[in-house]
């Protein structure tokens, strides 16, 4: 009873300092509108960027996955739970990205969140003597892995690549891994993936690069973050998800085949976890068909002009944008109370934004968090600039 009392405290706290967070509800499939609470609203919140999620083709081969399948896996890759639709789909991501990579093979893992905790406890798990070097914004996945590791971590701050080149040569560490987010999933921006790989091959680290944000809407055949800056090395190990703009679920990473063969014997997430159902392997071999392929490009570049109607016509005085040239925009209020208002205002005209605080952000930039995906039209995003425009003014 103690301990209920203490969380209802701290509830309340959260309350009073406009931290709660609501789940809403939504009635229909995932796209640029949702129905909520009997009300069609236009949605800029999900990371469907290339709006696949409700894609025919993905559904039909969903369908045809569980047919083939079944419902479940039924059991964790290591004892009977690999199917073969896991294995296509490796066969297939590690070509995807293995232009990048020396000796490239890729593993999938149910979700990103559990691919980033494997990547840092299962690399670090050979050396004792091993420094982890971890972007100040990166995601929680990424800090909680590091966290795990119970290896040294030193932060450095975001794209600060002086501190960090300093850290490396002060570091005697005998395996040292940088952590970097490639889109930052809250600010939008990019991290300086060409200087940073240098910094890593110049002192002998290797760099673990998330692109959740990045895989399916970078690089001219979606490819992502080490297409858009044509980057490749052995040093390179590679976190996608498939549940943002792939639009099903899940995640891989893709690194030279001794880095997964370790994974594989090593990375608990991995290991001591019922696999995905095959069937949603099934269907990202159709997603990943239509990301590489004509449907891609040309959603990619609608997304592309979006994001540059969005660019031009915000004109804020009070409120901060963010230099992002990704879907990811947000607009940093500052204070969470009127970030909260500035959200209620805009859900009443049915314009449903991301309202972030902190923890997620730091203390004193809670902001709007607005999304774009393919599946908006131009008349939709004229719609969100006419409402940011106004209630700024407001
Ligand atoms: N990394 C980043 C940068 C993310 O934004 C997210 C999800 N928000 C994840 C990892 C985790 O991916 P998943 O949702 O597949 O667990």
């Amino acid at each position: 009873m103690e301990l209920l009392r203490q969380l209802n405290q701290q509830l309340q706290t959260l309350d009073q300092h406009n931290l709660i967070r609501q789940r809403r509800t939504v009635d229909s499939p995932c796209g640029p509108r949702v129905q909520v609470d009997g009300r069609e609203l236009l949605a800029f919140c999900s990371n469907d960027y290339l709006s696949l999620a409700n894609h025919p083709a993905i559904k039909q081969a969903l369908q045809e996955g569980v047919e083939l399948y079944g419902a479940g896996s039924g059991a964790s890759h290591l004892i009977s739970g690999h199917g073969r639709a896991h294995v296509q789909l490796e066969e297939r991501l590690a070509a995807f990205i293995g232009d990048h990579l020396e000796a490239p093979r890729a593993l999938t893992f149910c979700t990103g969140y559990m691919a980033n905790l494997a990547i840092i406890t299962g690399l670090t798990v050979a050396d004792p003597d091993t420094a982890i070097f971890s972007e100040s914004l990166n995601h929680a996945s990424l800090i909680d892995g590091a966290r795990l590791s119970r290896k040294r971590v030193q932060v450095y701050p975001h794209a600060d690549l002086a501190t960090l080149k300093q850290l490396l040569a002060d570091s005697n560490a005998a395996t040292k891994l940088v952590v970097t987010d490639s889109v930052f999933s809250m600010d939008g921006d990019l991290a300086p993936l060409p200087q940073l790989l240098a910094l890593c091959e110049q002192y002998g680290a290797w760099l673990v690069v998330d692109d959740a944000h990045g895989f399916g809407t970078l690089g001219a055949r979606g490819h992502g973050a080490l297409e858009h800056f044509d980057l490749r090395s052995p040093y390179l190990v590679y976190m996608g998800t498939l549940g943002k703009a792939a639009g099903v679920s899940g995640a891989f990473v893709a690194a030279h085949e001794t880095v997964i063969e370790t994974l594989i014997q090593k990375a608990r997430p991995y290991i001591f976890t019922t696999a995905t159902p095959p069937a949603l392997a099934h269907a990202l071999l159709t997603s990943l068909d239509l990301i590489e392929g004509d449907e891609g490009v040309a959603r990619r570049a609608h997304l592309q002009s979006l994001i540059a109607q969005l660019d031009s016509g915000l004109q804020l005085q009070r409120w901060q944008r963010m230099p992002s040239s990704t879907a990811i925009q947000p607009i940093v209020i500052g204070d969470n109370a009127e970030t909260m208002r500035a959200g209620a205002a805009l859900y009443q005209q049915g314009l449903w934004l991301g309202t972030i605080r902190p923890p997620t952000v730091p203390a004193g930039t809670a902001r709007l968090r607005a999304t774009l995906c393919a599946g908006h039209t131009s008349a939709d995003v004229e719609q969100l600039i006419v409402a940011l425009n106004a209630l700024e003014r407001t």
